[in-house]
């Protein structure tokens, strides 16, 4: 039977990448829903190449153009919140979450709600209500399959293993762009340099995140609730080749790696196929070609956004979202040019030295607490510069 899918994000670069998965193998999947946030082109081409049945632009100006792109194609369109909901919760039984932020919490919310198979690239949504959607998915029986490479590295790792069995997980980092950069040259560089990721190719965003390393201590907080271990039995190497996409250790002292090409399509593909395989076209590894693989311990005088999350993690209550809500305005003021690439790290110091604020026991007080981080930073920021 042909697995029913919806795709949220489907524009990004995750969202893309399974689409060109999904054009490859149509006689196993049937394409529900496909949601973007304004690229309403890239949208509407996608739905009539898969025949989707729905496609949702985020952003509701843009509505009369994507109705008269999918003009008697017999795909619906619709716009806004509730129809990114719609397009979570409706006929699909396996939903891609790639919106990028915390603006795909909602939908992701949802589709965990309604028990849909979760295929979950969207880390700020995990990690800004990991507790509440892990309770979510144990309620809905919703299946949560991690996307990021390194969480579904782990989880191909985990395979055949009870959870008791495991005594540490290990994930890597490439170290991105500034890697080997001094202090100064970081303190100069450019929103051009922080994208140009030396082993993947992402949308801005993680891109930021990745020179910055707080990409790193996202994913250590979206690991803890991913994988039920404390902090303490996760840690971080940088690994530059990007081959080995991360490893768990065992009571017993076996350590299973993952490995394989840097190409999203491989962990996308095992979240489509899952709990089977399914063919990539992704480059082979080849070993000898490699010849190495290397291992450093991360700097975190350099990369303190690492320290950051680690601590925000550890702190608990909702240090979590103040992180992340700091770190996504930050980035944005980045990317504009409006601040320099330090200043991230320094940003979300800040916004979490000067507030605590307890776990949010609903979606509501997540939101209400992202919320009023952003406006905090955003005018702190406003000040700085003028
Ligand atoms: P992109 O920026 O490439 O794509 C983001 C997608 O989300 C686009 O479809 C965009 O629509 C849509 N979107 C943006 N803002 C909103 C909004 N407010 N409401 C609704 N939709 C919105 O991101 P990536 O694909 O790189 O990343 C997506 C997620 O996956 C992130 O959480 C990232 O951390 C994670 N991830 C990404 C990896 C990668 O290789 N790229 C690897 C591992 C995890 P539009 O195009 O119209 O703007």
């Amino acid at each position: 039977m042909k697995r029913r899918i919806a795709i949220l994000g489907a524009t990004g670069s995750v969202g893309q990448s399974t689409l060109d998965l999904v054009k490859r193998s149509p006689d196993r999947f049937d394409v529900i829903a496909l949601t973007a946030q304004s690229k309403v082109r890239e949208l509407a081409e996608a739905a009539l190449a898969t025949g989707a049945k729905l496609a949702v632009v985020a952003d509701e100006g843009r509505l009369p153009e994507l109705r008269t792109l999918l003009d008697g194609s017999g795909c619906r369109a619709a716009a806004g919140a509730a129809a990114l909901v719609e397009a979570a919760t409706g006929d699909a039984d396996w939903v891609m979450a790639a919106i990028v932020g915390c603006a795909g919490l909602l939908p992701t919310m949802a589709a965990v709600e309604a028990g849909k198979t979760v295929a979950l690239a969207n880390k700020e949504a995990l990690i800004t209500a990991g507790q509440l959607m892990i309770e979510a998915a144990s309620r809905s029986g919703s299946t949560l399959i991690p996307v990021d490479s390194e969480h579904n590295a782990i989880f191909q790792c985990l395979v055949g293993s009870c959870g008791d069995d495991v005594s540490r997980l290990i994930l890597t980092a490439s170290g991105g762009p500034f890697r080997t950069a001094s202090a100064e040259q970081m303190r100069s560089a450019t929103p051009a340099e922080a994208v140009s990721h030396p082993k993947w190719s992402m949308g801005a965003k993680i891109s930021v995140d990745s020179a910055t390393l707080m990409n790193k201590g996202l994913e250590l907080i979206e690991a803890y609730h991913l994988f039920g271990l404390g902090s303490e039995q996760i840690d971080i190497v940088i690994h530059p080749q990007s081959t080995v996409h991360s490893l768990v250790e065992f009571i017993d002292g076996s350590l299973l790696a993952h490995l394989g090409t840097a190409d999203m399509r491989i962990p996308i593909a095992y979240a489509l196929s899952w709990p089977e395989r399914m063919q990539t076209p992704a480059a082979r590894l080849d070993l000898v070609e490699l010849g190495r693989l290397d291992f450093e311990a991360p700097d975190l005088e350099r990369f303190p956004a690492l320290r950051l999350a680690r601590e925000a993690l550890e702190s608990g209550g909702g240090a979590a979202i103040i992180l992340n809500a700091a770190n996504e305005i930050a980035v944005e003021l980045f990317l504009a040019g409006r601040i320099a690439f330090h200043e991230i790290a320094a940003m979300v110091a800040d916004a979490l030295g000067q507030t605590t604020a307890p776990a949010p026991r609903s979606i509501d007080e997540v939101i209400a607490l992202d919320s009023a981080t952003r406006a905090k930073v955003s005018a702190a920021a406003h000040e700085s510069c003028s």
